[in-house]
């Protein structure tokens, strides 16, 4: 009887290795968003900061550390944008393969309290998204090699939207006018969508949000949307809407609407990357366009 069981568990596990898929931990909402467009069922996905979340001053949970442990590809944005993770991965000894979606991205260097800083927002810019993808299914083909035509396959067409969205980006944001291209957001997560097609950002916070601005900053912020006749401001999905409305009240500026930096919408058309990319330009044009 016990060889028996002994004879059952083995065959199921057995069962159980040979129908078991890819193991892989994505950082945040965007990055889940890719790696599922490129690998559809083909992997069991733990995405640890959610949609709509701040992904700058995440803790991760115990059931975090535990799919950190168990992947086979752990898929981070780099550029400094988790600093948490490499924590994560070192305090787990984590034996996965971690991959930075961001690698050979062309980083801006902003200054932040007197210091050079690579700005770890690159996915606002769909060029860069482009290098995201190649660099995602390369990952999931060396780990998975058996499955490599399919990934090439699907990041193919997922290219191709993105250089379908890339055009018509470009032609749509020739209508915005010189006047209104200082945008006003709650933290600087929108630098390289400004270098992609001309516009200035401006926030009372910098690159991470850890600390609140001061209200010299704010003070300094308002004058500046008087002075250059900012039209409006945008709330960002990841932060508390309360200060960006009270720098419109003060400024004279409208709420031009939500973009989202840094997450996706956990619901509606900006839950996928591209439809995230796509609902922030119309909100732009829609508040900016005169
Ligand atoms: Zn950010």
């Amino acid at each position: 009887m016990r060889t028996l069981i002994a004879l059952l568990s083995l065959s199921l596990s057995l069962f159980a290795n040979a129908d078991e898929k890819l193991k892989v931990v994505t950082s945040f909402s965007i990055l889940a968003d890719i790696t599922q467009k490129i690998a559809g069922e083909k992997l069991e996905l733990h995405n640890l900061v959610s949609p709509d979340a701040d992904a700058h001053v995440y803790q991760p949970s115990a059931e975090d550390a535990k799919a950190v442990f168990a992947a086979d590809l752990i898929i981070a944005n780099g550029l400094g944008f988790e600093p948490w993770l490499q924590r994560l991965i070192a305090s787990t000894e984590a034996p996965g393969t971690r991959v930075d979606a961001s690698a050979g991205v062309v980083p801006l260097m902003l200054n932040e309290e007197g210091q050079r800083v690579a700005d770890p927002h690159a996915w606002q810019s769909l060029a860069n998204a482009e290098i995201y993808v190649r660099n995602i299914s390369n990952a999931l083909s060396q780990a998975d090699p058996a499955n490599a035509a399919y990934y090439a396959e699907r990041s193919k067409a997922y290219i191709d939207q993105i250089h379908t969205l890339l055009g018509e980006t470009r032609v749509r944001m020739t209508q915005l006018p010189e006047a209104q291209r200082t945008i006003i957001t709650s933290h600087d997560a929108f630098s390289y969508l400004g270098q992609a097609y001309g516009l200035s950002f401006i926030a009372p916070q910098g690159l991470s949000t850890e600390d609140e601005p001061s209200a010299a900053d704010v003070a300094a912020l308002i004058r500046q949307i008087r002075s250059d006749e900012v039209r409006a401001v945008f709330v960002e999905n990841i932060r508390e809407p309360r200060l960006i409305q009270q720098i419109a009240t003060e400024g004279g500026a409208m709420v031009g609407g939500t973009l989202y930096s840094d997450a996706l919408a956990s619901s509606g058309p900006a839950s996928s990357y591209l439809g995230m990319f796509k609902h922030n330009i119309d909100t732009l044009l829609a508040a900016l366009n005169p």
